[in-house]
């Protein structure tokens, strides 16, 4: 059975969670620590160590050591088993870790056990993919031969958001690794438990000490002082577009490759002639998983004016059925928002949107009791929010939280133009039975992912990130391991006679 959010605390806070540096659990070099909580109930479960500068230099140190000693030039192969070994120790302690991520960040149980599981995939496919490294050969003339290679970047600092706490953490640490990368993680400073447990099962994995370095600490200190370390080479985030725009500004002082997967507000086309249960479905799926709180969450849902009120009416009668409570709990759905400020936060942009003349159909804030031991305000009901014009703030801003929009649209054209008159543009999905159009809007939606007739944007090998405000590069492909390269060519003199070129 599983424990509800209050039982066991106690086994989870006992000493400080210590920092990993070149293989070791350090505790900071100040000494100092903070207390990390359970969003659900508003208890502390960890103190964990804070990273200071000190320990930031140590960190980059140690991983430029490990580049540079021998992890840069161990083979693909031995790359590859190691990713491996580490997937197999992360589905073994997968029930473990899926617990401690629900109780740092309110997202319920089985929810953090599927995203372990796909980061156990996403481990599995860089282990492949370490192996597929090619780069090309060009005869250049019958003098010279060039062939490139794909080199390591160097030193990663992989910052990472609170959302999806180790399957973040793996989208960067398995390109970076499998490349022949080291890196420095940040975790979010809401939920650093399981990147530290991830840091600590890499080395059980027998990758080497230093090639894995992980520090908690806050991202106005930490964080970019890891951005502006002259010892890291790329930088990846995930996280909010203004940080990003922040980490893009301190990185290119010295010139750093830097990837960004940021925020979104995408849309969710529902056409004349859907499938209207699929898409009922599959709408309340890209919005309320991880109670909204997902970058690609679809938090706008465009409407054929046709369907409207039939769609409006199926859509309300689930959300509001839709159970919210004890991220423990194996029925729950919907759990915690990250805490009480998020919460209020999103109640901000809901009263909002009622201020600027849209209707609430259900949802909003829990009143009252929401379970034993839980905090009603860190909870926000599945919230649907009717009339919306795409103009308003609520159509524009990125809430994160369980909050959908519906709005009207005449015909494709105009679908299309609301879906993209946003500043992002990371994913999209359209709902249709004519295949035809299904893929011309897919064709004409500024997104990195357009989904037709189902719900889901990462997959494992599918490239996912953003247009727009939502970001540049990629995560999850192929096309994210070549950022976590750089290309070098050879030329190599093959002429039978030398070269002469100053008729010396
Ligand atoms: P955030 O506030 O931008 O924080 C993300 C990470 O950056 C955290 O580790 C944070 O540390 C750190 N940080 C903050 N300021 C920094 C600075 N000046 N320099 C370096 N690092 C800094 O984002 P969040 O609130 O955790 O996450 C939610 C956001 O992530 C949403 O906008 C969501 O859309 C986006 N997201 C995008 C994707 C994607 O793939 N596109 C995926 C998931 C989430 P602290 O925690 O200590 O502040």
């Amino acid at each position: 059975m599983i424990p509800t959010a209050t039982a066991t605390i106690a086994a989870m806070t006992d000493g400080p969670h210590a920092l990993l540096i070149d293989g070791e659990r350090r505790p900071s070099s100040d000494g100092r620590t903070f207390t990390t909580h359970s969003p659900a109930t508003g208890q502390p479960i960890g103190e964990v160590s804070r990273a200071t500068t000190q320990d930031v230099d140590a960190a980059v140190t140690a991983a430029r050591a490990a580049l540079d000693g021998s992890w840069s030039r161990t083979s693909p192969q031995k790359r590859a088993r190691m990713l491996g070994r580490l997937a197999l120790l992360l589905e073994a302690d997968a029930d473990r870790l899926a617990e401690l991520e629900t109780r740092n960040s309110g997202k319920p149980r089985w929810q953090a056990l599927a995203e372990i599981r796909q980061a156990v995939a996403d481990l599995d496919f860089y282990a492949g993919a370490a192996q597929h490294l090619y780069g090309r050969s060009f005869v250049v003339s019958p003098a010279v031969l060039s062939y490139t290679l794909r080199e390591p970047v160097g030193v990663c600092a992989a910052i990472v958001p609170w959302n999806y706490p180790l399957m973040m953490a793996t989208w960067k640490l398995a390109p970076a690794l499998a490349a022949g990368c080291t890196i420095v993680l940040k975790p979010a400073s809401a939920t650093p438990l399981t990147a530290l447990e991830l840091g600590r099962l890499a080395l059980e994995a027998g990758i080497p000490p230093g090639v894995v370095n992980v520090l908690p600490g806050p991202g106005s200190e930490v964080g970019e002082a890891l951005v502006a370390h002259p010892g890291i080479d790329k930088v990846a985030f995930t996280g909010e577009t203004q940080t990003g725009r922040r980490i893009a500004t301190v990185a290119a002082a010295g010139l750093k490759r830097v990837s960004l997967e940021l925020g979104g507000k995408s849309p969710n086309i529902v056409f004349e002639d859907a499938d209207m249960d699929a898409a009922v479905l599959g709408s309340l799926w890209a919005i309320y998983y991880a109670a909204g709180q997902s970058c690609e969450a679809r938090s706008r849902i465009l409407v054929h004016e046709a369907v409207y009120e039939r769609f409006a009416e199926a859509f309300v009668t689930k959300a509001a059925a839709l159970r919210v409570g004890d991220p423990l709990a194996e029925d729950t759905q919907v759990g915690a928002l990250i805490s009480r400020t998020q919460a209020e936060r999103v109640m901000g942009f809901v009263n909002g949107a009622v201020a600027e003349g849209a209707e609430l159909l259900t949802g909003g804030a829990v009143d009252g009791q929401i379970g034993d031991g839980l905090d009603a305000a860190a909870f926000v009901r599945p919230t649907v929010i009717g009339g919306v014009r795409n103009e308003m703030r609520i159509a524009q801003e990125e809430v994160f939280g369980p909050v959908v929009t519906l709005t009207r649209f005449a015909d494709e054209q105009e679908a299309v133009k609301i879906a993209n008159d946003v500043r992002f543009g990371l994913a999209a999905t359209v709902w249709t039975g004519d295949t035809a159009r299904g893929h011309r809007v897919a064709g004409r939606i500024r997104a990195g992912t357009v989904g037709i007739n189902q719900p889901y944007a990462a997959f494992p090998g599918v490239p996912f990130g953003g247009f727009k405000e939502s970001g540049y590069g990629r995560e999850l492909s192929i096309d994210a391991l070549d950022l976590y390269t750089e290309i070098k060519a050879v030329l190599v003199g093959t002429g039978a006679k030398p070269q002469n070129p100053f008729g010396a």
